[in-house]
């Protein structure tokens, strides 16, 4: 029997976002936004909140990356079933789209912390007999079909959800959107505020959106406007209805077209972004708001390798729910963490071999790249000149790259496509690899095992990114441009090294390809590869201060304290 209502007994926060990696057999995440939602909830259970969350099913996951022989992605379906590992819950919603009733059912994932803490995170579903077969689909893929498909995925996700919420009996303190998917969620709060008016002069009064405004609390993760969702009103009329009539949809949600963003913005008390040079971006892109920052974090025990838990345990029992103690790391001898991050090393490169059948040398220095892949991110930057990488890094570098580009992503594709072609040119000299389908599992196994991360967006681009975050806790240094996370991680050859120029601005025209392209390869050249092969110890130390100066802050623990008091409690 269930006992599921005791997640009843205190009002929660409310966390809404499209997509949630928790592991790799749930596979309804995409990237580092879905990975952080997960992240959150597991630090949420660790400091015992009262959390629930709510994302969707998506049944056929985002998708399963293979790469043809030609080095194309080919891309299939990433299927998992919710009634093989989750608990139904015995309550529907239902939702209005294009004027049919859907139904939406709702599975539950207990995510459960050591300290006893346990945050109860739903799958909304509209696979159910008694919805039309068009509407069945509707929950099946993240980030899949058009526009339209999309609309009725954040109907699903906002109105769906918060009334799965309010049917099963959940009391809200917050409710918190991950990004502006789940804003139609402030409509149904809207309407839930609307009363009769005497004067239909003043029809106008009916509604009170200061009510929901001192419920929502919004975190904005995309520093450019051309990433927001946006939806034409006349599409918005067609698949939602006029349940908001269009003059308040228009006031809340911008003139010409409905903008999740500005939804959201309109309708939240306390806004965010990802870091602190995000919150800045984020604020020249909507001057009339008052837009705050909160650098995001990892879940420390999700993404330490199997070797550093035990080290990490060893010297602090706690380190997993109080990650601060990492700031101790100096009391434990070179030799161990040498020892644990060689073991990592060797799972790594194990797993790479039984995979390509490519045999790595762990003498040598090897660099990891891999995250989405999206033009911004410039994951062949370090190929600019051939030459000049054959000359720096010849018998003393390899490279491992991994990721996955959106299936309507062509430049994203052809990007990978690049990659593949160097590793060609450049065999016998620097072995450059390409492991297929980035998910969280490959992830807890590339980032521990290789030397340096690296790291080159486009500034400003990058919000926040937190595989770097990973890479330290786990003694990987960062060389990364100056962006997101970095610019407050980094400390020049003590935590790691930065690429190019630091942040100047909030414009993307700050970037002289050229002169990163040039940093990256003088400091391989002269700082980072002596280093590495003529100073173990050298090395070691700034394996540690990633630790000890920048994994003991950059967790969720640290993040969600933030957020508890500057914006649930506020
Ligand atoms: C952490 C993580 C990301 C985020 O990487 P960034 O470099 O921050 O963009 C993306 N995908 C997976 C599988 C991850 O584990």
């Amino acid at each position: 029997m269930s006992d599921w209502k005791r997640f009843l007994a205190d009002p929660v926060i409310a966390y809404f976002s499209m997509e949630i990696g928790l592991s790799a057999d749930i596979p309804t995440y995409s990237g580092g936004l879905g990975i952080l939602a997960g992240d959150t909830i597991k630090a949420a259970a660790d400091l015992q909140l009262p959390m629930v969350a709510v994302t969707l099913a998506s049944r056929k996951g985002y998708f399963h990356q293979s790469i043809d022989n030609q080095g194309w992605q080919q891309e299939s379906p990433n299927e998992w079933s919710p009634e093989e590992i989750l608990e139904l819950m015995p309550v529907k919603a239902l939702i209005s789209i294009e004027n049919r009733d859907v139904k939406v059912q709702a599975w539950l994932k207990r995510v459960k912390s050591p300290t006893g803490g346990e945050v109860p995170v739903f799958y909304l579903d509209t696979d159910i007999e008694g919805n039309q077969e068009q509407d069945r689909t509707i929950t099946d893929h993240l980030y899949g079909g058009d526009n339209e498909y999309r609309l009725k995925q954040e109907i699903v996700l906002g109105i769906g959800g918060a009334r799965i919420l309010a049917g099963l009996g959940f009391r809200i303190r917050k409710y918190h959107m991950n990004e502006g998917h789940a804003s139609l969620l402030t409509l149904e709060l809207l309407n839930r505020t609307r009363r009769p008016v005497e004067d239909t002069w003043d029809e106008r009064n009916s509604w009170d959106p200061r009510k929901v405004q001192q419920q929502c609390v919004f975190t904005t993760h995309t520093p450019v406007t051309a990433g927001h969702d946006r939806f034409p009103y006349d599409l918005v009329q067609r698949i939602l209805g006029d349940d908001v009539p269009l003059f308040l949809l228009k006031e809340l949600g911008g003139k010409d077209e409905l903008n999740m963003t500005m939804l959201a913005l309109n309708l939240s008390r306390y806004v965010n972004g990802v870091a602190k040079k995000h919150g800045e971006v984020s604020q020249a892109l909507f001057p009339g708001f008052e837009i705050h920052a909160i650098t995001n974090g990892i879940h420390p025990f999700t993404w330490a390798s199997p070797h550093m838990v035990k080290l990490f345990s060893r010297y602090f029992p706690s380190w997993g729910t109080e990650p601060e103690l990492l700031v101790r790391v100096d009391t434990i001898p070179d030799q161990e963490i040498w020892e644990a991050h060689a073991g990592a090393k060797a799972i790594l490169f194990q797993y790479v071999a039984e995979t390509t059948g490519i045999q790595l040398d762990p003498e040598i220095l090897t660099i990891g790249f891999a995250r989405r892949v999206a033009t911004y991110k410039r994951g062949n930057l370090i190929f600019s000149d051939i030459e000049r990488l054959l000359k720096v890094g010849r018998n003393k570098i390899q490279l491992l790259f991994a990721g996955k580009a959106h299936p309507h992503d062509q430049p994203g594709k052809e990007i990978i496509h690049t990659i593949i072609g160097e590793i060609e040119k450049l065999r016998g000299q620097i072995e450059v690899v390409y492991l297929e389908n980035y998910d969280m599992r490959l992830a807890s196994l590339l980032i521990p095992g290789v030397d340096l991360w690296l790291n080159n967006p486009i500034r400003p681009l990058e919000a926040s990114g937190t595989s770097g975050m990973k890479a330290a806790l786990n003694g990987v240094p960062n060389f990364s441009v100056l962006d997101g996370w970095w610019i407050e991680g980094h400390i020049e050859g003590i935590t790691g090294w930065c690429i190019g120029p630091p942040p100047q601005g909030n414009s993307i025209d700050q970037n002289h390809t050229d002169e990163d392209v040039r940093d990256l390869y003088d400091k391989l050249e002269n700082i980072i590869l002596p280093l590495y092969y003529e100073n173990r110890p050298g090395w070691i130390r700034v394996m540690k201060n990633a630790i000890g100066k920048n994994a003991y802050y950059f967790n969720t623990q640290s993040m969600m304290r933030r957020y508890v008091s500057e914006a649930y409690f506020r």
